[in-house]
């Protein structure tokens, strides 16, 4: 198991010891085997052992882990952390974000599962042994904490920020999330009698 994923799941853990772990997963079982799944042994350390650079985090908020939280957060930190360089990636309710298309943010996921059980999470092809803190949970300073007006400032500004971000961010997954289903409604009309052109060419003129 790459390190890195050892120490987002234990501070996973520690944020919320009494959380469900029914949908957590690691090491690619036999079914995984079969498969091409970043839970199998694909990439090679130095010494020649196989790494595993994926784990699946179950969504349990009374549990005290929310994964929608948990995945904007890691989505947060693609191209920043050691471990999420190149070739990582964060999939959760049908849609994927990963750091060699970052610019795009949320994209739907086309996958046969949508994983809205848990988030899945692959580190990238190198750093994956990083140990550098995943910062979960977010921790916020209370004003009080502060020390200076510059500081204060500071603190305003990154949070007017972080506002807006997350606006963005809320935005562009529910676009992702109504592009999936348009597709998925079309693909049912499919086949039908219902004129599936038609109704493009009505929704179409409906957003021009
Ligand atoms: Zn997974």
């Amino acid at each position: 198991m790459a390190r890195s994923l050892d120490t987002a799941l234990a501070e996973v853990n520690a944020a919320a010891p009494k959380r469900s772990k029914a949908s957590d997963g690691g090491i690619g079982d036999a079914a995984h085997a079969t498969r091409d799944s970043d839970h199998n042994p694909w990439i090679k350390d130095a010494s020649g052992t196989g790494v595993v650079r994926a784990r699946d985090f179950t969504h349990d908020p009374a549990g005290g882990f929310d994964a929608d939280a948990f995945a904007e957060h890691v989505a947060s930190l693609l191209g920043k952390h050691p471990a999420l360089g190149t070739g990582a990636y964060v999939i959760w309710d049908w849609l994927i974000i990963s750091t060699a298309r970052l610019r795009e943010g949320w994209r739907p996921y086309s996958g046969s599962n949508g994983h809205t059980k848990h988030c899945h999470v692959s580190v990238g092809t190198s750093g994956y042994d990083s140990t550098q803190t995943w910062g979960w949970p977010p921790q916020e300073k209370e004003w009080f904490e502060m020390a200076t007006k510059e500081e204060l400032r500071t603190v305003v500004r990154e949070e007017i920020k972080k506002h807006f971000d997350r606006e963005k961010a809320r935005d562009q997954r529910e676009k992702a999330r109504d592009k999936k289903r348009h597709q998925k409604v079309m693909a049912l009309l499919k086949g039908t009698s219902v004129d599936v052109a038609a109704i493009e060419a009505a929704l179409t003129e409906e957003e021009a």
